[in-house]
């Protein structure tokens, strides 16, 4: 990019909760690409290591945690009525709770998960209650209590988010190279049945990230390319998964919900040590983890064909995430000793040496077999495109720019997830900043190279079954 386009202007304050790994990236491509008041930018962020960047651009600082006693004093402090933008990166903050008061107040809402308050992950025995489906569904209960009103996007990250962008292109893809009819659906039920008439079962979201420092881990040190916090949270939740209509077997472990879309199954396991056959473009085969995530229950909801209990058409679909190398091995010492370790540390764009972030979308089962779509963006790459900022921040960051743009472009649209919203400008904002957006065909299968001298409970009648993608 040789210079940077403005995508339109912010008028009231800009409040950012949380100022993380994910904030630090975000803000300097707020800056850029927006016009704005830069007298009323704030940074709610009650553990600041480094003012520097904060200060030598006079952005406000408010040195608190947001809890549920004070979030619509200090907010409200800030926010002006009918302006703005609420830019939550953080964790531990209600998203629900958060987004529901901007939309009293009439300022604009972004996130990239839904959040609960501090507690709702680790102080509960009740598995079910501990889900993303639970976090999801409060939403969409919210969405269909108080339709439209003032734009609230929910969960607009590189994943979920982005890769529902990602499903989209990957399905034009694959019509126009199928010779099926490859017009852009107009609708949620037009979007449904174009994926039903390609014979998509399923789709992982895969991911490899290879991006290491010259430094080894030490024992004692959760090591990760983002949030430890928030990957530890999701990580102890339970394995979930939308849950496809071809699929013949059920997990002995596995669990529905009789309330709600109906959409996802959870596994009574915790997501991280939860193992899957899945594909990349890089290493080809490789083990993901199945850790819950939103876009696992959004996107097999939003592609049901029929009703949501006894549907006609439904992918399967999950998250399949071999994190850092560092990350896996952060993992295995968490799970072998029972406690998370006492230092949390997140790895710089400075200390990166080399790797990648390979995030897509495998669409499997159809006439091509499998389709991986996605972004493939080096470290190197990242470094001249944006700063403050390593790979897999930059898919996110980005992420959160295009749907702010979208927020401000369309301002009394509800609440929304990425599934339903424009694909097309979404990825025209945050393209420039993917490094390769590549589709690649490939003939694996979860049935390839599966080592026989062990006796695995697999269906050879259809290798797109779970029960074939889940390791044992
Ligand atoms: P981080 O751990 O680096 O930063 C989170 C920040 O929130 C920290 O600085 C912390 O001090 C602050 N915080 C904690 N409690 C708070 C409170 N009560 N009020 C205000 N701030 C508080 O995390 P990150 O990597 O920047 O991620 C931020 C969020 O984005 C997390 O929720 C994470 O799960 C999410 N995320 C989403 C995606 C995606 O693709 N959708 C990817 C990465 C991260």
């Amino acid at each position: 990019m040789t210079q940077f386009p403005c995508h339109g202007r912010i008028d009231g304050p800009i409040v950012m909760i949380g100022f993380g790994s994910i904030g630090r990236g975000t803000l300097p491509l707020i800056e850029r690409h927006f016009e704005y008041d830069a007298k009323k930018v704030y940074v709610i962020e009650p553990e600041l290591s480094d003012h520097t960047f904060l200060a030598q651009r006079g952005i406000h600082h408010i040195e608190k945690a947001i809890t549920r006693d004070n979030y619509r004093e200090v907010l409200g402090s800030v926010f002006e009525r009918g302006r703005g933008f609420c830019v939550n990166l953080s964790v531990d903050t209600s998203s629900l709770d958060i987004l529901r008061f901007c939309r009293e107040m009439g300022v604009l809402y972004i996130d990239t998960v839904v959040e609960p308050w501090a507690g709702f992950y680790f102080d509960t025995e009740d598995n079910a209650a501990r889900t993303n489906y639970a976090l999801r569904q409060a939403v969409r209960d919210e969405k269909a209590k108080t339709p439209g009103g003032t734009t609230a996007v929910s969960c607009c990250g590189a994943n979920p988010g982005m890769v529902s962008w990602f499903v989209k292109e990957a399905l034009l893809t694959l019509a126009r190279d199928t010779g099926a009819d490859a017009t852009m659906p107009e609708s949620r039920e037009g979007w449904a049945r174009l994926m039903q008439s390609l014979g998509v079962k399923g789709i992982h979201i895969a991911e490899r990230d290879t991006q290491k420092s010259t430094r080894h881990k030490k024992i004692g040190t959760f090591v990760n390319t983002w949030s430890v916090e928030g990957f530890i949270s999701e990580g102890f939740q339970p394995a979930e998964l939308g849950w496809g209509t071809h699929e013949t077997w059920f997990p002995e472990d596995g669990n529905r919900f009789d309330t709600g879309c109906q959409a996802a199954i959870w596994l009574n396991r915790p997501g991280a040590i939860t193992r899957v056959h899945t594909w990349c473009p890089t290493p080809g085969p490789q083990f993901g983890f199945l850790v819950t995530h939103n876009e696992a229950i959004s996107i097999a909801d939003y592609y049901t064909v029929g009703d949501g209990a006894a549907p006609e058409y439904r992918p399967t679909c999950h998250y399949a995430y071999h994190p850092s190398d560092d990350a896996v091995l952060s993992l295995h010492e968490l799970f072998g000793s029972g406690k998370i370790q006492a230092r949390h540390h997140i790895l710089d764009e400075n200390e990166i040496t080399e790797g990648k972030d390979e995030l897509g979308v495998l669409l499997y089962g159809h006439a091509k077999n499998a389709l991986w779509f996605g972004s493939r963006l080096s470290i190197e790459e990242t470094r001249d495109l944006a700063p403050f900022q390593n790979a897999t921040g930059l898919q996110v960051s980005s992420a959160v720019l295009a749907g702010m743009v979208w927020a401000l472009e369309n301002p009394q649209a509800g609440i929304v997830e990425t599934d339903e919203m424009d694909h097309v400008r979404c990825l025209d904002v945050q393209r420039p900043y993917l490094g390769p957006v590549e589709a690649h065909y490939t003939d694996w299968t979860p049935l390839t190279n599966r080592w026989t001298q062990f006796a695995e409970d697999i269906d050879e009648s259809d290798p797109w079954q779970f029960r074939n993608v889940l390791a044992s």
